[in-house]
């Protein structure tokens, strides 16, 4: 199991996961087999070593936490995850600049949410789909009208009221929503607008089998946002400052 391990002294963290002490195998300048020679690695050692006769706490990582920026096959990313001491809350930036480095953790204290950045309608894809599905195929400047009546939907719309369509987006932070009943019934009114007779039948029923999970779902951009707390005048009290003031107060 892994354990995050927090200085007090630093506000550094360690991920200390059982694959620290697995050796790790290095080739010399000549890559013939016989050079490679495997180095004993015990990461947690250097941590602790690092940080001699400072305060070391057991952070508890919070469940279900987990954001990344980009997706989760992704090998060089930044991922935050949050974690408490029971006390204090922290998010931790977990990151990799590239692909051979280690990971590498950061402690933020702080939290974080995700917002909602921007509401957008998929028009490539409503158009690739009417003109699959629509015969005799509409006349450009009905395409565009239609378009912009989408756009302008989700424009006005507050996506806090909306429905999450749970789908499998490329993006993490890429959010489906499902258009409400109300701003439906305000595209099939403009929809008689534009459209006549067979035609406006035709898109009646296309909206139908599209606005549940469909091209016509509203595309979400959200982004982490941290709110980090300051914490001024920590930095500046050197550890050893610190731990002699705890020795004088234990020896009362
Ligand atoms: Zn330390």
């Amino acid at each position: 199991m892994n354990q995050l391990i927090r200085c007090r002294n630093c506000d550094q963290v360690f991920m200390k996961s059982p694959f620290d002490r697995y050796p790790e195998y290095a080739s010399g300048s000549n890559h013939a087999p016989e050079n490679f020679q495997s180095i004993k690695r015990d990461d947690f050692q250097d941590f602790l070593s690092h940080h001699h006769g400072h305060q070391l706490e057991q952070l508890r990582i919070i469940e279900d936490s987990y954001v990344s920026e980009r997706t989760y096959s992704e090998p060089v990313k930044t991922s935050f995850f949050k974690a408490t001491n029971g006390r204090e809350k922290f998010v931790i930036k977990k990151f990799r600049e590239r692909i051979d480095e280690p990971l590498k953790y950061q402690l933020i204290p702080g939290d974080y949410s995700i917002k909602c950045v921007g509401v957008e309608i998929q028009p490539e894809e409503i158009s690739r789909q009417l003109d699959r599905e629509v015969k005799p195929p509409l006349a450009q400047d009905k395409m565009d009208a239609f378009l912009g009546v989408m756009g302008a939907i989700a424009e006005d719309i507050d996506v806090n009221d909306l429905e999450r369509i749970p789908a499998e987006t490329h993006h993490p932070l890429v959010v489906y929503y499902k258009i409400d009943d109300g701003h439906v019934m305000h595209l099939l009114r403009n929809c008689r607008n534009i459209f006549n007779g067979q035609e406006y039948l035709a898109m009646e029923e296309f909206i139908h089998r599209h606005k549940d999970d469909g091209v016509l779902l509203l595309k979400a951009t959200c982004k982490i946002e941290l709110t980090e707390i300051a914490r001024p005048g920590k930095k500046m009290i050197p550890a050893f400052i610190h731990l002699e003031k705890e020795k004088v107060v234990g020896q009362k």
